[in-house]
């Protein structure tokens, strides 16, 4: 059968979500010391939607006043009524904004997948639902900090700035607010400029639960509101995920000072196949590694090794499968391929394809028709590939897969290991002792088997090398926000 008649042969019906179901004001301002507040200068940005290139709202653009307001706001807090909170009483709020964000969930998906493009399904299955998680798993937490780290005095760091990137929004969020909240800290967070609905969305929910004025303070704005947050000198604890150039100019310009980090960076996490695994599983688990959230997964299982004796069929699997995954409306929830987050991120992507084409490597997408508007790239798959090239060693952060063979267990070990990054990899095979095997050698922070793109608020999520350093999730995400 070929890849044109079996996406023909699976045709269904559209099934829409209501956008009606959500309500995104025309205009947000910042969110700080628990009111919605203008910007001294009062510049705003557009926020689009990537499906359709259609204006969903204007952000306000936070300036160097406003970053100060937030942090002075956030230091009241820590220093007045928050500080002064039981554990108890903390884990209270942190209850009900997990329990209002569970009531909203749908609201949530639908802005969710209006402002970044990721289908609908995604949004509504994993974004929301672990955002509302991360809240009740640290609520959970704050009475017992003592219990955490037993025979320790834990305290709070004091103000923490948090800067998040835009390909999981309030999930992202969630990662930051909740733990450093557990533990007695207050915030002030950047969304990333294209992405910032949720965040908002998620102020007003900390409204609603009425959490003290100036504990989360949220402030828009394009990257230098971001510098400023981290430069601000009343800030005790940094917490960054995005980039890894910018987690480096972030590590460069905190040394010397008495600011705690975090950094959780960029990844080009190997996802290795053995002879012996459950092929049509494993090809289940390629394209949830790569083709989840259109690849803008900093843990996206991008680099494919596959045993000799099986490439050519997982290859022909693959690209079966890849000819049924429906590319297109973020907001329909037969969707598997969502829109490119920014037109930015497309022609990154564009220029990599680009350049896997010049390197010699064999391209391949399957016939799908895409939308005439909006931001949008099929699954991409690159055989053939040598170690040395470009996609194979730079982070492309889009639907592209870079696909190599290996014959021998050290060789796909010093493979999978020859990278700048340490962030995460995916093993298949019937052998638990191939398992234990890998994951004892293997550089990477979190290692999946047999499965891909796993999470949990219980387990400890984080890098090595230039992925970045710290934890997020887990106990190990306490001890992040704590001193002792
Ligand atoms: P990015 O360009 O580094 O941006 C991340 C955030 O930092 C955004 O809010 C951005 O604002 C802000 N920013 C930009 N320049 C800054 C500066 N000089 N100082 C302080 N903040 C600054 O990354 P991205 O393109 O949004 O996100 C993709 C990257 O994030 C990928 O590399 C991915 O691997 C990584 N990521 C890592 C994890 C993890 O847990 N390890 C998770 C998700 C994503 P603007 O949006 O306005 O530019
Ligand atoms: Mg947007």
């Amino acid at each position: 059968m070929s890849m044109k008649k079996t996406s023909e042969h699976w045709k269904l019906a559209p099934a829409p979500e209501d956008r009606s179901q959500a309500t995104i004001a025309s205009h947000y301002d910042l969110f700080i010391d628990g009111k919605f507040q203008k910007s001294a200068k009062g510049k705003r940005f557009k926020s689009i939607n990537p499906a359709d290139e259609k204006v969903l709202s204007e952000i306000t653009e936070s300036t160097d006043a406003d970053v100060d307001k937030a942090v002075k706001a956030a230091r009241k807090a820590y220093e007045g009524e928050w500080g002064k909170l039981s554990g108890k009483e903390r884990g209270k709020y942190l209850y009900r904004i997990a329990r209002i964000i569970q009531e909203k969930a749908r609201e949530l998906a639908i802005i969710e997948s209006l402002d970044g493009g990721k289908p609908i399904r995604e949004s509504r299955d994993i974004d929301v639902p672990l955002a509302a998680a991360h809240f009740f798993y640290y609520a959970g937490w704050a009475d017992k900090l003592d219990y955490a780290f037993p025979g320790r005095k834990p305290r709070p760091l004091g103000v923490a700035g948090q800067v998040i990137p835009w390909n999981f929004p309030l999930l992202m969020a969630a990662w930051k607010i909740a733990p450093a909240l557990a533990c007695g800290n207050t915030v002030v967070i950047k969304p990333a400029e294209n992405t910032s609905l949720t965040a908002l969305k998620l102020a007003e929910i900390i409204q609603e639960a009425e959490l003290p004025p100036g504990v989360v303070n949220i402030i828009t704005g394009h990257g230098k509101v971001g510098a400023a947050i981290i430069g601000h000198k009343d800030i005790d604890k940094i917490a960054f995920t995005g980039s890894t150039g910018v987690g480096k100019l972030i590590q460069r310009s905190i040394a010397g000072t008495h600011k705690k980090a975090t950094l959780e960076l960029g990844g080009k996490a190997a996802n290795i196949i053995f002879e012996d695994a459950t092929l049509d599983e494993a090809v289940e688990g390629i394209v949830n590694g790569i083709y989840f959230n259109q690849g803008h997964v900093c843990c996206a299982g991008s680099r494919l090794y596959v045993e000799e004796s099986v490439h050519d069929e997982v290859i022909r699997r693959l690209k079966h499968r890849m000819g049924t995954l429906i590319v297109g409306d973020p907001m329909d929830k037969n969707t598997d391929i969502g829109a490119i987050n920014s037109s930015e991120q497309l022609e990154t992507i564009q220029k990599y394809i680009g350049i896997g084409k010049k390197e010699g490597a064999s391209f391949y997408q399957p016939a799908c028709s895409l939308p005439k508007k909006g931001f949008w790239c099929p699954p991409t798959l690159f055989t053939d590939v040598a170690q040395s090239n470009r996609i194979a060693q730079e982070e492309i952060f889009g639907p592209v897969l870079a696909v190599q063979s290996f014959r021998t267990v050290d060789e796909v070990i010093k493979k999978a290991n020859n990278t700048p990054y340490g962030l995460s990899a995916g093993v298949w095979t019937d052998k638990g002792s191939k398992i234990f095997n890998l994951t004892s050698q293997l550089h990477a922070g979190v290692i999946w088997a047999n499965t891909f793109n796993k999470f949990d608020p219980t387990s400890p999520f984080g890098g090595f090398k230039e992925s970045g350093f710290g934890r997020e999730g887990g106990m190990h995400g306490l001890a992040a926000y704590l001193d002792f």
